[in-house]
């Protein structure tokens, strides 16, 4: 049994709180690698902003439970040696699906977990979410759970159809499960294919999106004024990141992501944490694939996971100091 506290992490509640007061939202960038951890770390210090680390259950499976805690331990230490002397570092269980892997989180060090009831009955969301916050505030760890169902591949996590939070149903749902942060649904959804070219319309060649609903976000943050909004499936599924996959022998079709500007616009209310996986995925893939084509003959790792770190590390800065606001915000 390990504390957050002894790794040097921390919980989001503080960080939360600044966020929804300053009108910016705190990066929660997925990772699997030491090459995207060592991004994440790179990109939070240049730009002095705090950050969530959160791994999935596919995640730490891939990369072995253990190896993870000291990946964190390890991110707090390294942004320490880059010169940060308090960072604010996150470790973070992105959609746990049962309470024994949140209690397994918590007890090896994770600050803060997510407890996915989402497709679960109402009255099962709420008694599941209510028991993973009873034993994670013990150690005060924070817990984000959620309401509404978003589409899309993620991992384990998918969906055919998204059904949008139920603005009626935050008020009970926060206050019966004592949650610390709510993941809604409003139109994000996960993966890198998040629209059917269908759903979308073309302005000047480009395929647009629908629109968030932004209504459905207005009315929660009317129900629970200041209470710490989530957005999952938040990537943006940059087109030049998607061009240099296919260019150099990739097969993705019809990519499409959520506009910047409408997560810049969320970031400006309730919103407090908005998810990015794909985008680090696809930036780590071009940066190899390119590497790759236009130097046949290299077969050290380093050589193409070196561009492939530097590409994310790229991203990261990019999200934080122009999509969400974040940078220049530790508490010191
Ligand atoms: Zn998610």
């Amino acid at each position: 049994m390990v504390n957050y506290k002894d790794l040097g992490l921390v919980n989001t509640r503080e960080m939360f709180k600044r966020a929804v007061a300053g009108g910016y939202a705190i990066p929660a960038f997925n990772f699997n690698t030491m090459e995207q951890m060592q991004a994440i770390v790179m990109a939070a210090v240049e730009t002095k902003s705090p950050v969530i680390m959160q791994v999935s259950k596919g995640a730490r499976n891939y990369a072995n439970a253990t190896i993870l805690r000291y990946m964190a331990e390890g991110a707090v230490a390294y942004a320490k040696e880059l010169g940060c002397a308090h960072p604010e570092i996150v470790l973070h269980l992105d959609h746990g699906d049962s309470f024994e892997l949140c209690k397994d989180c918590i007890d090896m060090g994770f600050s803060s977990v997510m407890i996915d009831g989402s497709h679960l009955p109402y009255e099962e969301n709420v008694a599941l979410a209510k028991k993973v916050v009873e034993y994670a505030h013990q150690f005060d760890v924070t817990v984000e759970a959620e309401l509404g169902v978003l589409a899309g591949v993620e991992d384990e996590v998918s969906a055919a159809e998204s059904h949008y939070t139920k603005p009626e149903e935050v008020i009970d749902f926060a206050t019966r499960t004592g949650c610390d942060s709510l993941a809604i649904s409003i139109g994000t959804s996960h993966g890198a294919h998040k629209f059917t070219p269908e759903q979308c319309t073309l302005v000047n060649g480009v395929l647009v999106p629908p629109p968030l609903a932004f209504d459905i976000l207005h009315e929660i943050e009317k129900k629970l004024p200041g209470f710490p909004i989530v957005l999952h499936g938040s990537s943006s599924v940059p087109m030049d990141e998607v061009n240099t996959i296919n260019q150099y022998g990739g097969k993705l079709e019809a990519a499409i992501g959520i506009p910047e500007e409408q997560l810049r616009e969320a970031s400006k209310s309730a919103v407090c944490k908005i998810n990015i996986d794909s985008d680090s995925r696809l930036a780590m893939t071009a940066a190899i694939r390119k590497h790759l084509a236009e130097h046949p003959g290299d077969f050290d790792p380093r050589q193409y996971l070196k561009p492939a770190r530097e590409n994310m590390k790229k991203m990261y800065i990019h999200k934080i100091v122009n999509v969400l606001g974040s940078d220049g915000k530790l508490a010191e």
